[in-house]
């Protein structure tokens, strides 16, 4: 086994929970597609023994994805909302949770769909400020869910702040990695009991695969969450296990080509008369900027704006992209313009959502990894 811990970022992505096949050498771990496996005796088997519990291939993308993250477990569950799911399910019946006022549409819909009518309470508050959690908590809470930077306004959320007052409280801190990724920000230094991340953004990176992950140090908190984890059932298949392996391997090229154009594109949307308003963390007069400079490494690769004009002037733009994608979902190479009003963000209610800027004429961009050129020329002439 390779100490992987010593090594630096790009060099884990490739190497961590990575050995060659013992049978053939084979560089790749192989895509172990089995349900069950052959045991000796009865109980006597090589740790693998019903592949809904464990899975080699999967075994493999876990450990990497723990290394990413410097976390001593990782669990990987066959969707983001799978991850989500296993970690309300730590909860009981008058528990409450506190989280924000502008989180993934889909976690949202969880909570407020599937979780409250089990008698579980969530309050949803501006954490912009974190001393506004204090206000909520109470001996029933339990967990304090936050995302940062969140989908769609790019509101950044200050880690170390909500750890410090998790911690004091007894709550379980856990937070939506997902648009930084691993490569931009580590909630487990900062403080943070779990990361969740919705492997089918960045981490699987092109497109082709649904998957989630939770990452923790916590022995108990692990306990707790593979008993779930095993007895629920969401756990990814070996084909998934080993594309996501495969994306991995690029995760810290791809980010840092994220991160420019990104920047590229967000500068230049910024001074462009049909741009009302644009969200984006890089920029100095971003509410919370210092706070993204203080915990990430860069500013990603997400992009929202609120076009000058109403919502047909706003769909008119949005099906007129050659190089951008209309179309739900980010962080893969190609690039996509989203409107999250009518399509990630649907199943929150409209007040709600326009209290907190998901507006008609809001845009989101994930840029991709194509060349700028290209995909300055797309906006310039799908804005003209
Ligand atoms: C996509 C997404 C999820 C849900 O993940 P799935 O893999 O689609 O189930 C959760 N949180 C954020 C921030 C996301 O972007």
């Amino acid at each position: 086994m390779k100490d992987v811990t010593k090594f630096k970022f790009g060099t884990k992505a490739i190497h961590a929970g990575q050995e060659p096949d013992p049978t053939t050498g084979a560089i790749m771990t192989p895509i172990f597609q089995t349900s069950t496996y052959v045991q000796k005796s009865p109980g006597n088997h090589k740790g693998y023994a019903y592949a809904r519990g464990k899975n080699p291939t999967r075994t493999a993308l876990e450990k990497n994805i723990a290394a990413l993250e410097d976390a001593k477990y990782c669990l990987c569950f066959s969707s983001g909302m799978g991850a989500v799911d296993a970690v309300a399910k730590l909860l009981r019946p008058g528990d409450e949770v506190i989280t924000g006022n502008d989180l993934y549409g889909g976690t949202y819909r969880m909570f407020t769909k599937v979780f409250e009518p089990f008698g579980i309470k969530f309050h949803f508050v501006d954490l912009k400020n974190p001393e506004n959690i204090t206000a909520y908590i109470n001996k029933n809470t339990k967990l304090l869910w936050i995302e940062t930077p969140t989908n769609p306004t790019m509101q950044i959320i200050d880690i170390e702040a909500c750890s410090v007052i998790a911690k004091k409280n007894n709550l379980i801190l856990a937070v939506d990695n997902t648009f930084a990724s691993p490569f931009l920000q580590n909630p487990l230094a900062l403080g943070a009991d779990i990361i969740m991340h919705s492997v089918t953004k960045y981490l699987g990176g092109h497109s082709d695969v649904i998957m989630g992950a939770l990452c923790l140090n916590s022995d108990s908190l692990y306990e707790q969450l593979a008993f779930i984890h095993n007895s629920c059932g969401a756990t990814p298949g070996p084909m998934d296990s080993f594309l996501v392996i495969r994306g991995l391997k690029t995760l810290h090229i791809r980010m840092e080509r994220h991160c420019y154009n990104g920047r590229k594109v967000a500068e230049y949307l910024k001074s462009h008369p049909k741009i009302e308003k644009i969200y984006w963390p890089g920029f100095i007069d971003h509410p919370n900027h210092e706070i993204a400079k203080k915990q990430m490494h860069d500013f990603g690769g997400m992009v929202s704006v609120v076009i000058k004009g109403d919502k047909e002037e706003t769909f008119r733009i949005a099906s007129n992209f050659q190089v951008f994608s209309l179309a739900e979902s980010l962080g893969g190479v190609e690039s996509l313009v989203n409107h999250p009003a009518t399509m990630t963000h649907a199943s929150i209610p409209k007040e709600e959502r326009e209290r907190v800027g998901v507006v008609d004429s809001l845009l989101r961009f994930s840029v991709g990894i194509e060349h700028i050129d290209d995909l300055l020329e797309d906006l310039k002439q799908a804005l003209s």
